[in-house]
């Protein structure tokens, strides 16, 4: 990720919608693919503030009216299939109850982590989009809560309970927003033994479950299988239950990511999956802010950015230490784990969309 300048010079952040220097709006500028400050006509027109730009911009419905997003449309190739929503919300299902105390709030972080995600995609260049794109499975997102039937159950109350997974099927990605309450997500992180248990991560893993379908379900599945395993023996229902009874094996921590990874192969390749996109993301922030020489996660050698990685690791563990948190990178890449992640380098460079200009 990188850090972005306002008008005022003073430096934002890519979460931002306000300059805390001057005031001004800020947004997400498609046609300088950048965070810009923005301004208004007497119209209520928005302008994007880069001199060189000046694009006449439409805020997302979700940052006009329910202030959980920082990013414009161009107003003049803005489409009805838009609906008012950016490129990143219109993949929006389902948003949780706003009546509900704290729904906002919690709504709020899953949609940066979102955007984080999205970004992190982009800059591969990956292929991603709904049925109007043409991209069969069709990219969604549900974010909801679970539903508890209320102790007075009135006889006109059709609501049922629904407890909502987490997960990925057909393209739909629910995430239940739960997992953006700070401290439900702790509890859970220390009752699954987990290091790390992050919004983004959540939306990391299950983005490996849509680039399986999109570019491994009846495109290299043999290549797959040589790598994870079958996964089709045992099928996936077999090899959850047996999960859930037996836990992992004692040993897996030499060939998996995560005890969750030793499930079954589509597990193991969701993991490795976020498990890359945290490397492409710890490289590029760390390049953008100029602690490492040039690399480019679409043009740079796989060995390349694991060993910046990992010397960033070694820096940034002993820093949080001294500051009492969590290590950045707590996971001691084995050569069958740097074996699975690598088979994903190479599956997106692969898939990564040419560039429309030099
Ligand atoms: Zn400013
Ligand atoms: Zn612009
Ligand atoms: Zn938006
Ligand atoms: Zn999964």
């Amino acid at each position: 990720m990188k850090t972005f300048s306002c008008t005022c010079s003073a430096t934002v952040f890519f979460e931002n919608s306000q300059c805390v220097a001057c005031s001004s709006e800020l947004g997400w500028c498609p046609a300088c693919n950048a965070l810009r400050a923005i301004s208004q006509d007497t119209n209520g027109q928005y302008y994007c503030g880069e001199s060189k730009c000046g694009r006449r911009l439409t805020k997302c419905h979700n940052y006009a009216v329910e202030h959980v997003c920082n990013r414009c449309m161009l107003t003049d190739t803005m489409s009805r299939a838009d609906r008012g929503f950016c490129d990143y919300c219109r993949f929006n299902d389902t948003i949780p109850d706003l009546r509900k105390d704290g729904n906002r709030e919690k709504w709020g972080r899953i949609e940066i982590a979102k955007r984080r995600l999205l970004y992190t995609l982009d800059l591969l260049r990956l292929p991603y989009g709904d049925a109007n794109d043409g991209v069969i499975p069709p990219l969604a997102f549900d974010f909801k809560d679970d539903i508890k039937s209320p102790p007075y159950n009135i006889w006109w109350d059709m609501s049922k309970e629904e407890q909502v997974y987490t997960g990925h099927a057909n393209g739909k990605i629910t995430i239940n927003i739960r997992e953006a309450d700070h401290v439900e997500r702790e509890k859970a992180r220390i009752s699954f033994g987990e290091a790390h248990r992050t919004v983004i991560g959540h939306f990391r893993h299950e983005m490996g479950h849509y680039f399986w379908d999109l570019l491994v379900l009846n495109k290299c599945e043999a290549d797959f299988m040589a790598t994870f395993g079958d996964h089709n023996n045992p099928d996936y229902s077999t090899a959850l239950e047996h999960y859930y009874k037996n836990g992992p094996a004692a040993n897996w921590r030499k060939t998996y990511i995560s005890a969750y990874a030793t499930m079954h192969p589509w597990e193991d390749f969701a993991e490795s999956f976020a498990a890359y996109l945290n490397i492409v993301t710890v490289v590029d922030t760390a390049f953008n802010s100029t602690l490492i020489p040039s690399i480019d996660p679409l043009q740079s050698s796989f060995e390349d950015m694991v060993e910046q990685y990992w010397n960033l690791g070694l820096l940034f563990n002993e820093m949080n230490r001294a500051m009492g948190l969590l290590d950045l990178v707590p996971v001691v890449h084995t050569p069958k784990m740097l074996e699975k992640v690598k088979f994903i380098h190479v599956l997106l460079h692969n898939a990564a969309k040419p560039l429309l200009h030099a």
